[in-house]
């Protein structure tokens, strides 16, 4: 079970020296509850205090990472069940199979689908996130010839999936300097996955038949010296694995169950498109860490990655762009000027449909803390009196030889009071974004 500050600071030297950054050793305790700080930041703790507080402070589910590099993975280190009492921190890794049982010229194409798999949403570049090479031929040769291959047409993090210890070895041996996962330690081979993957300093995943297993392995893969673990507990259908899997969450999260401390695999196999879909959303929400898919559909790919992105921002941070004047098209001094909030979702709700209207024109985003033009306005942070501050900061005078500026349709009531403070004409645009195209080409000409 995790301290609260006060059982933490019983521990302390209670100097109040402040060494650590903190004003008072309460208030380093109570940063230390809260996982805002760590043990090291304190020069004068006992031994004593260290080891009474140092499993307290860990964190109650590990972070684990899978490659190197700028697309390596970070999954795990969630401190919370449920988004809203805090946060998530690292989204759901998405993972694709390859099977070297497939022809090479396949394999090759595979691959090349599984690059293409990138989406932009909301500004915010999106992919998937690893390749599992599964050794479904049951031949080492082979198994190499597919981890060469994508070790070598792909910069994603692999997963090398083998029953065989010789044949991941050998996979291990062309890849292991970007630590791929190895799938998996289970009851019969623990030891020689273990060895592995110590040897090549690569995280490990076990696979227990059930839960009872699971922590039995869990116990001993960890008492073994690894610390970069994920588990499979197993399961494939969707009842049995979201029991699992939350279950697992709340152990470690609840109880500090630290067996179960660490990321979730799991394998979709759906018999169709529309299943797999669900089952791999299903996991996601609740609560897996990687989930493997085997189909690289991009209408299967995009809902996923999109619910993951919905699921893991950060819901104390809207998602926001800079406040400023942008330039959509090539506009010149008689183009029309927008006027909406920093929002993420409204900027570029609005951006395409000024561009499909293929009307050259100035957007101002003002500051309104990331939030909707509706929801700004009623806390007041979509204001005249911003607006006009905004207008005057990016200048628009001098780019414009008009003074008319387009508001949202939904704060129509602010057009008075935006002309007083401005002394430029205000004009209606429409409520949604969908409008805009005939708005620009019609009543704005
Ligand atoms: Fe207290 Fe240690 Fe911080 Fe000094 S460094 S104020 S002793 S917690």
């Amino acid at each position: 079970m995790a301290l609260t500050g006060l059982e933490i600071y019983k521990h302390l030297p209670k100097t109040n020296c402040k060494k650590c950054g903190f004003p008072t050793c309460l208030a380093f305790a109570m940063a230390l509850a809260g996982k805002k700080t760590s043990l090291d930041k304190c020069p004068d703790i006992t031994e004593e205090a260290k080891i009474a507080l140092e499993s307290a402070s860990q964190p109650p589910m590990a972070t684990v990472t899978i490659g190197k590099g700028e697309n390596q993975v970070e999954i795990g280190g969630e401190t919370v069940l449920f988004r809203h009492e805090k946060t998530f921190y690292h989204p759901c890794a998405i993972g694709i199979t390859l099977s070297d049982s497939l022809e090479k010229e396949k394999i090759l194409e595979r691959i090349e689908k599984v690059n293409k798999l990138k989406f932009e949403r909301i500004g915010i570049p999106l992919q998937v996130n690893l390749i599992a090479i599964s050794d479904d031929s049951n031949n080492q040769d082979k198994f190499c010839d597919a981890v060469k291959t994508a070790t070598e047409k792909s910069n994603l993090p692999l997963i090398l999936i083998s029953n065989n210890p010789q044949a991941l070895e050998a996979g291990l041996k062309i890849c292991a300097e970007r630590k791929p996962l190895i799938y998996s330690a289970k009851e019969d081979n623990q030891e020689t996955m273990v060895g592995l993957a110590k040897k090549y300093s690569c995280p490990l995943v076990i696979y227990g038949k059930n839960l009872e297993e699971l922590d039995s392995l869990s116990q001993k893969v960890v008492a073994s010296g690894i610390k970069d673990v994920v588990l499979d507990p197993g399961t494939r259908n969707l009842g049995g694995s979201v029991q699992d899997f939350t279950q697992l969450r709340r152990l470690a999260l609840k109880r500090g169950y630290r067996p179960f401390g660490y990321p979730v695999i799991t394998f979709v196999n759906g018999s169709d498109l529309y299943q797999e879909v669900s089952m791999a959303a299903t996991y996601i929400a609740k609560y897996a860490n990687i989930v493997v898919l085997d189909r690289i559909e991009p209408e299967e790919i995009l809902p996923l990655i999109t619910l993951r992105q919905n699921i893991y921002t950060d819901p104390q941070k809207p998602i926001m762009v800079e406040p400023k004047l942008y330039e959509v098209g090539t506009p010149n001094e008689n183009s029309p000027l927008l006027v909406t909030t920093n929002f993420s979702l409204t900027f570029f709700t609005v951006q395409p449909e000024i561009e499909a209207s293929k009307v050259p024109s100035y957007l101002l985003i003002v500051e309104a803390e990331g939030l909707s033009v509706l929801t700004a306005w009623a806390a007041e942070k979509f204001t005249p009196e911003g607006i006009a501050e905004a207008m005057n900061k990016a200048e628009v005078e001098k780019k414009l030889s008009h003074k008319k500026i387009i508001i949202p349709g939904y704060v129509a009531v602010m057009k008075a009071k935006l002309e007083d403070e401005s002394g430029w004409e205000v004009l209606v645009g429409p409520k949604e974004g969908s409008g805009i195209p005939k708005y620009l080409k019609g009543t704005w000409q």
